[in-house]
């Protein structure tokens, strides 16, 4: 049996994300922020380092340096010590050595460091056994970067790495694009905010909370703007404030086709449809256009929905716009599907699974139920079961993509 909402002709999830992503201009608008307050945000110029790190021969372990081939000596005479920012800068002669500690300066004349395991002292006298070999335990300069180097490009999401990189390098403050402003609301005459008793027919709005995070988890400025009730006027006074201010505007809810519907009506009035209605499962009444300057999603109400179009759409959208230089591609592994997995051909479906590594073949196994009102799945998924367009029921054995969910989506 075919899948009963795909129509024929609708958008395939990757002609959308083309056509979404093809609409988008690059980042432009940059600023300059100090390092620390650089996390999550994207570079928006190539930086090379001004120094070799390390910019000293160190040493790899705590022992004793010397020159390797004074193999043939009974004992070796003890001169000095090599501390950690406190370098020995004397000579040390064939038939001596220094004892060194971690991370300091070899000095220029010996070629490497015994570790101390392997080192008996009497004294000032060591014997070593096993005896190094020339360069053993030596970090050469500039092992980790070279000066003049590029250390990260344009459009490198900063995180913790990138930031201890940068600061390794004592880059003090870096230039990266600005922030996106995305605001988002609600749709619907049943939704109550938390704090209201739940009369017969209402539910509590989850959807901004949802978004809130998800947006937030991206580096995005997040603009929660409450609840519009589903009439034209409110659709639209709310579409054309949020217009003003922000570069995108997400709706949750009313994209469908029924009487309560209003976003498509009211955006092909004050705006542009760019495309309307998608082949993927949950998410298809999912509509891409623009309000003035602004950017709109508008997606459906289903809070899985909200979740997995968020996911499979905006995110690859607002990577753009922040000028992210990686294209999104999710990584996608295969696994083993433990249980029947049913489906009906015609959309691209993502099913929220449960993953596992059974003696070293990943399997996987749905959530159980898989309506795209039961946000309960998501939290049980460790990742997103993708079958494709045309495929019907997966039986147990077969293989299937699968994406991981991490803390984010
Ligand atoms: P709609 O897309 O407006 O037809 O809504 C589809 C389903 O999602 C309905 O069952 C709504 O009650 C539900 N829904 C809509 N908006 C929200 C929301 N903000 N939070 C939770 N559920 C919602
Ligand atoms: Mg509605």
């Amino acid at each position: 049996m075919r899948d009963a909402c795909a129509t024929p002709g609708l958008l395939s999830l990757e002609d959308a994300l083309i056509k979404i992503l093809d609409a988008l201009p690059d980042a432009e608008r940059y600023e300059q922020v100090s390092l620390r307050q650089s996390l999550g945000r994207v570079l928006s110029t190539n930086i090379h380092s001004a120094i070799n790190v390390p910019s000293f021969r160190n040493s790899y372990m705590d022992g004793y340096a010397l020159h390797s081939d004074d193999q043939d000596k009974a004992s070796l005479t003890l001169i000095g010590t090599s501390w950690a920012g406190k370098p020995y800068t004397g000579k040390v002669a064939r038939g001596e050595c220094v004892r060194i500690f971690t991370g300091a300066y070899v000095p220029d004349c010996c070629d490497c460091v015994a570790m101390q395991e392997n080192v008996q002292r009497e004294n000032d006298y060591i014997k070593i056994t096993p005896w190094p070999v020339h360069h053993e335990n030596i970090r050469d300069t500039a092992d980790d970067t070279a000066e003049g180097q590029e250390l990260l490009a344009q459009g490198t999401l900063l995180g913790a790495a990138e930031i201890g990189l940068l600061a390794s390098c004592a880059i003090v403050d870096v230039s990266v694009f600005q922030r996106l402003t995305v605001g988002f609301f609600s749709t619907g005459d049943e939704l109550v905010s938390m704090g209201s008793k739940l009369e017969l027919g209402q539910i509590y709005d989850s959807n901004r909370y949802t978004l809130h995070a998800l947006l937030t988890e991206a580096g995005i400025t997040a603009i929660d703007m409450g609840v519009i009730p589903d009439t034209p006027e409110d659709v639209e006074n709310a579409l054309l404030s949020a217009s003003k201010h922000c570069d995108a505007i997400i709706t949750s809810g009313g994209v469908s086709v029924g009487e309560a519907d209003f976003i498509t009506d009211v955006l092909g009035k004050i705006g542009r449809i760019n495309f309307w209605k998608i082949a993927i499962k949950p998410g298809k009444p999912f509509v891409f256009g623009s309000v003035g300057n602004a950017l709109f999603f508008g997606l459906p109400g289903n809070p899985v929905s909200v979740a997995i179009s968020f996911q499979q759409l905006l995110l690859p959208a607002f990577k753009k716009l922040m000028g992210h230089k990686k294209e999104h591609s999710p990584l996608t592994l295969q696994a083993t599907v433990s249980q029947t997995i049913y489906k009906q051909p015609g959309r691209t479906e993502f099913q929220r699974g449960i993953a596992e590594n059974i003696n070293g073949t990943l399997v996987v196994n749905s959530t159980g139920n898989q309506g795209s009102h039961v946000l309960s799945s998501m939290t049980k998924a460790n990742c997103l079961i993708i079958l494709e367009q045309g495929s019907g029921d997966i039986e147990k054995g077969q293989t299937v993509n699968i994406q991981l969910l991490g803390n984010s989506l």
